[in-house]
């Protein structure tokens, strides 16, 4: 793309975020009706949201529960994993990965990503052992992980998968959306493509599974007073799941800007010099929770300078993640955390940052943001 110089104070314009949430009438309208109704907690409106999330994902059952964190950790329960079982996981992610499998008891084991930032199956399959009960690949910014392979390791050893698919709501690998390859982990917080503010969804085409985790959603409970195992309150609200119905109806819109905003930056960028960019493997559909570049070696300015000269032109950018999520002295600690050399994932906390591509953004932000980077690299 021509370098299109323009005269301009680019500081003087409004900052772009790195996330913008974007709730309007409809949601103000079905939050209303929730509050009128008298009925807040776990009811009608969870269970549109429910339904939204099998229309999305095609599978049989989706289970709302409190957060992102408590899906993982509920999908872990719902397999029964008890101590001593081990999960293989990517490095690269969010805490609440790891978070999930300490919390329900497990024991975290790490295979290092590939250049597409997520875990394949080879790595995975290095790194089970007779105690690996579950395989948990996180689609990290959106791009799934390439699940066509990963079932085929899974099930030759006969191990379950469960998805982070916490940034991942829409995505699919050959045709088949995510949520359906093992049971499908998604995020509902304030940042991701749809949001209830706090919120989490576990898919699954499996009855038994789904029966289970009603089951421990509510304390356990089949009928009133009747405990059948122990559980919790992990319920989610028809307050939040008010907001996020609007938001599911939404999402082939929402979804279609974010793949826009992120062809503009790539075409924007391909020629950049000293950085590389996130490209979609064939047969992936990427849902671009993030934009994520690379700085390389051989840039004008370090990641890190780069993110600082880009605030200074108002544009936010993030450093998801800056180290191997079990890189910190608590979990090196953890006498439930492998720690193995992870140096793909070293690499990618040294070198990755994302720049805004939500749907929110307007065509004059993209340009902006295009026009930045392509000055601060001397492009
Ligand atoms: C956001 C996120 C989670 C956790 O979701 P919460 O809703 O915040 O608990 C888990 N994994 C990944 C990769 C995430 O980005």
């Amino acid at each position: 793309m021509p370098v299109v110089h323009r005269r301009r104070r680019v500081t003087a314009s409004a900052p772009i975020g790195v996330s913008r949430v974007e709730v309007g009438r409809e949601e103000e309208e079905l939050v209303l009706q929730v509050l009128r109704s008298g009925w807040l907690a776990q009811g009608p409106m969870v269970e549109r949201l429910e339904e939204s999330f099998c229309d999305l994902t095609r599978a049989r059952h989706a289970v709302a529960v409190s957060s992102g964190t408590v899906a993982l950790v509920a999908a872990l329960q719902a397999l029964e994993i008890a101590p001593g079982d081990e999960v293989v996981t990517s490095p690269f992610t969010f805490a609440a990965t790891l978070t999930a499998i300490l919390n329900a008891g497990a024991t975290a084991v790490f295979a290092d990503i590939d250049d597409d930032f997520n875990v394949p199956a080879h790595a995975l399959a290095a790194a089970m052992g007779t105690q690996t009960r579950v395989v948990m690949p996180v689609h990290l910014y959106g791009l799934p992980a390439d699940m066509s392979t990963i079932e085929e390791v899974a099930r030759s050893a006969s191990v379950a998968i469960v998805e982070d698919a916490a940034q991942a709501h829409g995505a699919a690998v050959a045709g088949r959306p995510v949520g359906t390859w093992g049971l499908g982990c998604f995020s509902l917080y304030a940042t991701k493509n749809v949001t209830t503010g706090e919120g989490g969804v576990v898919t699954t085409d499996d009855d038994a599974l789904a029966d289970r985790l009603r089951l421990l959603r509510n304390q356990g409970m089949r009928g009133r007073y009747e405990y059948e195992a122990l559980g919790h309150n992990y319920r989610m609200t028809d307050l939040q799941a008010a907001v996020g119905i609007p938001q599911m109806e939404r999402l082939e819109r929402i979804t279609a800007s974010r793949r826009a905003n992120a062809a503009v930056l790539t075409e924007g960028l391909e020629d950049v010099p000293g950085i590389r960019l996130p490209g979609t493997p064939p047969g992936r559909t990427h849902v671009w929770h993030q934009f994520t570049i690379r700085v390389t070696p051989d840039a004008v300015l370090t990641r890190d300078e780069l993110s600082d000269r880009l605030a200074g032109c108002g544009i936010s950018t993030a450093v998801y993640y800056p180290r191997a999520v079990y890189d910190y002295p608590c979990y090196r600690a953890h006498p439930r955390v492998r720690v193995t050399p992870t140096p793909n994932a070293d690499e990618a906390a040294r070198t990755v940052l994302s720049l805004p591509v939500h749907q929110g953004l307007t065509p004059s932000e993209l340009e902006r943001t295009v026009d930045c980077v392509r000055g601060l690299l001397g492009a």
